[in-house]
């Protein structure tokens, strides 16, 4: 049986990326077979009837599952900043972070604009972004006006199904357009497709850049933390996990109890500040929004 990865559901058909090629095939038989409607991202088989058409005969587990966008199977969330206009703002950066570890996706951090700052200003991102590696992300700078960083950005699609996230006007459409010219869609049309509103029908597509799959929509657009309990929050911060194994209290929230290993590492700087003041920031969010409902 021929399988493939579905790339874009559209008027009651899906299009299943295959090495036959791009099939169209209807989801019927796997309605009555499944009782579940095939997403974007899933892992098909299908049965083709001729050349060119099919229907779906089979989903494969999904490993995850984002309801905005509507997708399947996500390897990997693009987290794009700017570097300035508007100004990188790390309250919101480890937000998405957090919301990103507690989907299991692993965040790739990309800073667009580098080309506007002046050398000052470089320092000051080029600190945070050392910190930002520190902690283990990968984080790629990048000028989609110079060309800075785009063939480092190419290499981390192969083979993965990818999501942009990120806040409006950092580039996301610039860089999609820098990584497919071919496309040739205008920046303000690409903009309206990655649209904001609730109300606009969104289609997710999955575009091919470099040998990986990149939905053509930002995901995450809502970051608060709902359903979260206050203890999972140190193990979305991967400096916190790594050392809160060393508080006295196996509960502890490291916020007020004596012998907590993290609030030394604070101490000590192997923790940023900034890092923990977010972590304290969120913590709090959590307990009231836990207090509320
Ligand atoms: P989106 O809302 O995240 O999709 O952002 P856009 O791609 O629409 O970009 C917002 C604005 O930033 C546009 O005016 C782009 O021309 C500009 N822009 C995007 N990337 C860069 C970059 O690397 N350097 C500079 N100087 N401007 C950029
Ligand atoms: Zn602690």
């Amino acid at each position: 049986m021929p399988s493939g990865t579905i790339i874009k559901a559209l008027s009651g058909f899906y299009y299943v990326k295959s090495e036959a090629g791009i099939v169209r095939c209807r989801g019927r038989g796997v309605f009555r077979k499944q009782n579940i409607s095939p997403l974007v991202g899933d892992y098909v088989e299908y049965s083709a009837e001729k050349d060119s058409e099919g229907y779906i005969t089979a989903i494969s587990e999904r490993k995850n599952e984002l309801i905005r966008p509507p997708i399947a199977n996500v390897d990997q969330a693009i987290l794009v900043f700017s570097a300035k206009d508007p100004d990188l703002h790390t309250t919101l950066l480890d937000r998405f972070l957090v919301v990103i570890e507690s989907k299991k996706i692993k965040p790739i951090l990309v800073v667009t604009k580098m080309d506007l700052l002046t050398p000052k200003e470089k320092e000051m991102i080029d600190e945070y972004i050392s910190v930002y590696r520190s902690i283990g992300y990968k984080t790629i700078p990048l000028s989609s006006k110079t060309g800075m960083g785009l063939e480092q950005i190419k290499s981390i699609f192969d083979g993965k199904v990818s999501v942009f996230a990120g806040q409006s006007g950092v580039g996301k459409s610039t860089l999609i357009n820098a990584l497919r010219p071919d496309l040739q869609l205008k920046t303000s049309t690409i903009s309206k497709h990655l649209g904001r509103g609730k109300h606009t029908t969104r289609h997710v597509e999955l575009l091919e850049i470099s040998k990986g799959l990149v939905a053509d929509t930002p995901g995450f657009s809502a970051i608060d933390f709902f359903g979260m309990e206050p203890t999972e929050l140190s193990f979305y911060f991967p400096e916190i996990r790594d050392q809160m194994s060393g508080c006295k209290f196996r509960n502890c929230l490291h916020v007020s109890e004596p012998k907590c290993a993290v609030k030394e590492a604070v101490e000590t700087e192997q923790i940023q500040a900034f890092r923990y003041q977010h972590y304290l920031m969120f913590l709090k969010e959590i307990q009231e929004r836990k207090q509320r409902y």
